[in-house]
């Protein structure tokens, strides 16, 4: 039977989807596609079973794999890391996460990455940037992308942020949660990031499995309803 894939999602001038569960694989949360110039990064890096989907995507925008400079992991889970290996291995580009989270991706801690909710083996992959403080800057192109420490739904969770065509994009892949005691989420502190996420007031929230929100007041709207 054909595999259905749907069309990939152009976002701003600088950004794509180009992975997710439409995208790339059925488990696979989204990936994002930032460009600008011969430089291009990714956020989050899905399972690794849809990679060679993932690739022909980038590849659709006009970007070749080596201009992507970074992978900025968004937290350790699974579904957000599995690909890691697979995506260096080709592109040769940098994998970012924050300090917390980063053992777990390189240990692939079956319950902190929840690879056991999906009965699967995480493959673990070396983190080359790892963020110990709460913001940390770089640059794609003429890009200037913050990586910001949201923790709560893990430990290490983290929303990336940029300005592209004017408006602010918060890419906040598990905004939604869940919690979990099995990968220490923490509520006091979930609560914390999603109040200092409504002040960023974003135009365009990315998230990881919810879709894309266009608008502040939607974009408020999704973040408060976890509150
Ligand atoms: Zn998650
Ligand atoms: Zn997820």
């Amino acid at each position: 039977m054909a595999k259905f894939i749907s069309a990939i999602m152009k976002i701003t001038s600088n950004i794509f989807q180009v992975g997710g569960q439409a995208l790339s694989h059925q488990s696979d949360a989204a990936v994002y596609l930032i460009k600008s110039g011969d430089e291009a990064a990714l956020v989050d890096a899905g399972t690794g079973k849809g990679s060679e989907d993932l690739f022909s995507n980038i590849r659709e925008t006009g970007t070749e794999l080596e201009f992507i400079k970074y992978i900025f992991v968004t937290h350790c889970h699974y579904d957000h890391a599995g690909g890691i290996n697979q995506i260096r291995e080709i592109t040769g580009s940098r994998v970012v996460a924050h300090a917390l989270d980063a053992p777990y991706i390189e240990s692939g801690d079956p319950e902190m990455t929840a690879s056991s909710w999906y009965r699967e083996d995480m493959d673990p992959s070396w983190v080359d940037i790892k963020i110990p403080e709460n913001e940390k800057k770089f640059t794609i192109g003429s890009l200037e992308i913050s990586f910001i420490h949201t923790p709560g739904h893990t430990p290490g969770s983290s929303v990336i942020t940029l300005i592209s065509d004017g408006l602010l994009i918060l890419f906040g892949q598990d905004i939604h949660g869940p919690l979990n005691d099995l990968f220490r989420s923490d509520r006091q502190e979930y609560e914390k990031s999603l109040k200092f996420l409504l002040t960023l007031n974003a135009d365009i929230l990315c998230e990881g499995h919810f879709g894309i929100y266009k608008g502040r007041e939607r974009v408020k709207d999704f973040i408060e309803s976890f509150l």
